[in-house]
């Protein structure tokens, strides 16, 4: 597995993959790799010839920063995982390699980036277009993978890649979880011992009211439900609990066909914050 920390120096070695007619997938993250980033890669591996894995922790989507200080830094044992799970190349370039030069341009995602993680974190999904858009330039990648674990992300990205024509396919996989139902998130390893525990009710709470929701209660009661059961535990503090259109991400009051609604989490436990999502 090839290590590069230079756009130069990746874009030889990809540009000599081209050659050979290779077909490239890019998975992006930001490091601390658990088994969630780690199925990236194998579905990458199974589409495409050559896997770069990007790590880099964007300082430009981060709007706290003591979360962009905390955010945990594992490169070694990244790369171990990287090279045993069989990527190609890991792209680790550091923030002045990213960004020689502050950007000035400002993305606006309408009405995607006022609601929930885009209300909540002013500037973050602008972080996000900024850095996915230069890594699509820089790797140009016949297939991107992200996870549905950042479902407003997903959409945020599904609308970059449309409206500027990146060409490449987006492939969107399946949330990782720990055998108690936590969302795997490089976040997890900064709760302690009691707040781990606790973090397994996320998704309790998640597939319960999934299940009201397809038995037919309504959204507006299993909300409430759900918000209740945040409420009995003290750790929580809960930013927001939706029901939203897959499409839209906005709020609905009455749910749709099968696949067509998403249920959305964020909440603090302690100083962390999570996110979790299902769809239904
Ligand atoms: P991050 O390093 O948190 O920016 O995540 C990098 C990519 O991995 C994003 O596309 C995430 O959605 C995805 N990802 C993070 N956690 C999981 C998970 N538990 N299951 C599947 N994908 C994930």
């Amino acid at each position: 597995m090839e290590v590069f920390t230079s756009v130069k120096s990746l874009r030889q070695y990809l540009d000599h993959q081209l050659l050979q007619q290779k077909t490239i997938g890019l998975v992006p993250t930001m490091g601390a790799l658990h088994n969630g980033h780690i199925s990236l890669i194998e579905a990458a591996k199974k589409d495409t010839d050559i896997v770069v894995c990007s790590v880099f922790v964007n300082p430009t989507q981060f709007n706290n920063p003591e979360d962009l200080a905390k955010y945990p830094r594992t490169f070694e044992a990244d790369r171990i995982m990287l090279e045993n799970a069989g990527c190609s190349a890991v792209f680790a370039p550091s923030v002045e390699e990213m960004y020689p030069e502050q950007p000035v341009l400002k993305m606006n995602f309408g009405a995607l980036e006022t609601v929930m993680e885009g209300a909540s974190r002013p500037g973050h999904f602008n972080g996000v277009g900024i850095v996915v858009s230069k890594l699509f330039n820089i790797v140009r990648p016949h297939r991107a993978y992200f996870g549905q674990k950042d479902l407003q992300q997903v959409s945020v990205v599904r609308q970059l890649v449309n409206d500027l024509a990146f060409g490449f396919e987006l492939v969107v996989c399946p949330t990782v979880r720990e055998t108690d139902g936590l969302a795997m998130s490089s976040r997890n390893t900064r709760l302690d011992a009691n707040e781990r525990a606790l973090a397994s009710h996320i998704y309790r709470i998640l597939a319960g009211a999934g299940a009201d929701l397809r038995a037919g209660k309504p959204v507006s009661e299993v909300i409430g439900w759900a918000k209740s059961e945040f409420e009995k535990i003290s750790e929580f503090n809960l930013d927001y609990f939706e029901v939203v259109n897959l499409k839209t991400l906005l709020p609905v009051e009455k749910i749709g066909s099968t696949g067509s609604n998403a249920i959305c989490v964020a909440a603090f436990l302690g100083p962390v914050r999570l996110i979790d999502n299902i769809i239904f």
